[in-house]
């Protein structure tokens, strides 16, 4: 499917179906980012004190430094007893102390005694289970139980989650708030991590600006260069400052043969068959082979795949933000996600239920719609589209949590109709 530097653009291609890019990308993406020894990523890894591995794709297990919990536990405020002392409600007992969490008794307790105890402080000998404190009376130093007691009651028996050695976190997972609690509870003070994924940004074109620039007529703010830096970083990658390069040969070629320094290489614009569309040739000059130019998708049709000498992957993205966003979505995650030692697949889809009547539309391709789903308290999960008016407005994107997709848009779609969206807010899958 690569294309010779003269082709692209006369050779008429047909466009791929979905099924078969995200299949190319795949192949792609395995070529370069083959694992490394004991499966660890071929980007390499590090070792990160957990308090800052929010993000980060765990590249080793973590592993249990000892049982937990480390002791038998009480899982009450109560008393601490021997069940063979209370059978039957109504036993008093005679109370010997009290044992705070970080504390143990000094004694074990004898027959008819019974020891106050908090929540997560260790049982003490002789014990066999807890009575919690709403279940007790307490008059001097003596205890009456309203309840009949049976050994093991509200204790946490030392092993009974996890045992010394095991595995607790299993690669590759991105590390969150809850993996963070589970590798300090395991003992771990920092976490070996894939390292960033580097990723070079390229926006093309003699229009763009910078916001914040000066703008002459006719110029626009880029857009696409500072959403796929915070798309790239939401994905857990190191993107580059994004670069921008001018409509002009020369120019264009020495900024990407800076950019085929990264793995991943992202260019937006110029992809089309314009007259100022240089990006194919330029990369092509710089070795890379093309895999394909053109998906049967809306946005993002003139989407291009390829792979450079040492295996970096290049994406041309295009240049509308709409297209930019959902192509850098549905296929350069996939790139991501397999240089950190995923399998490079493409998003998940969720089924949600459509809120509104959808008319159909004239272009059979396949569609990604910006689209707001939320949790009904009656009808579950709703989506509705929101406002948007085609691949060059990124407003109705940003009330967008997730992109509708419509399989078959020249057909109506009814209200109540089961639905697939691709979730576009991170921690689905
Ligand atoms: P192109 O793919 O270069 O033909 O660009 C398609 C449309 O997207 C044109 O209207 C461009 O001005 C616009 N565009 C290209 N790059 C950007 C960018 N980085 N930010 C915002 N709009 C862009
Ligand atoms: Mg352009």
């Amino acid at each position: 499917m690569s294309a010779s530097s003269s082709s692209w653009g006369k050779r008429p291609h047909r466009l791929l179906t979905m099924g078969e890019a995200w299949e190319v990308v795949r192949i792609g993406v395995l070529e370069s980012a083959r694992r490394g020894p004991h499966g660890a990523p071929k980007i390499g890894t590090e070792s990160v004190p957990i308090d800052e591995c929010m993000g980060r794709i765990l590249a080793r297990p973590a592993i249990m430094d000892d049982d937990y919990p480390a002791f038998d536990k009480s899982m009450m405020d109560g008393f601490a007893v021997r069940s063979a002392d209370c059978a039957a409600p109504g036993s008093t007992l005679k109370i010997r102390g009290l044992i705070v969490a970080g504390r143990s008794a000094d004694t074990p307790i004898g027959r008819g005694e019974a020891m106050q105890i908090n929540t997560g402080a260790p049982i003490p000998a002789g014990a066999d289970a807890v009575v919690r404190i709403e279940d007790c009376e307490v008059e001097s130093d003596c205890v009456s139980l309203r309840v009949a007691v049976t050994a093991g009651k509200n204790i946490s028996r030392q092993g009974s989650d996890r045992r010394t050695g095991e595995v607790v976190l299993t690669p590759p997972l991105r590390v969150g708030a809850a993996q963070i609690a589970a590798a300090a509870t395991a003992g771990a003070a920092t976490l070996e991590v894939a390292k960033h994924v580097q990723v070079a940004l390229v926006s093309t074109g003699d229009e763009l600006v910078r916001a914040g620039e000066a703008r002459r007529f006719g110029q626009i703010y880029d857009s696409n260069g500072p959403m796929l830096s915070a798309m790239m970083r939401e994905l857990g990658a190191s993107p580059r400052p994004p670069s921008s390069a001018p409509d002009e040969s020369e120019a264009l070629i020495a900024t990407l043969r800076n950019a085929m320094e990264c793995p991943i290489v992202l260019t937006v614009g110029g992809m089309s068959m314009g007259t100022h569309d240089l990006v194919p040739q330029a990369f092509e000059s710089l070795g890379v082979e093309w895999r394909f130019h053109g998906v049967s998708m809306r946005p993002g049709k003139p989407m291009a795949y390829g792979v450079g000498p040492d295996g970096q992957q290049v994406f041309g993205l295009p240049g509308n933000p709409v297209s930019a966003y959902v192509c850098a979505w549905l296929f350069v995650r996939m790139a991501i996600r397999g240089q950190q030692g995923f399998e490079p697949l493409p998003p998940r889809t969720v089924r949600v239920t459509l809120s509104e009547d959808i008319k159909p539309h004239h272009d059979s391709r396949p569609a990604y719609v910006p689209a707001k789903m939320w949790s009904d308290e009656t009808r579950g999960l709703l989506v509705v589209r929101t406002k948007w008016s085609g691949s060059s407005d990124p407003f109705g994107l940003s009330e967008a949590n997730a992109l509708l997709y419509f399989p078959n848009p020249d057909k109506a779609t009814p209200a109540g109709t089961g639905v697939e969206v691709i979730p576009t807010t991170w921690g689905f899958d």
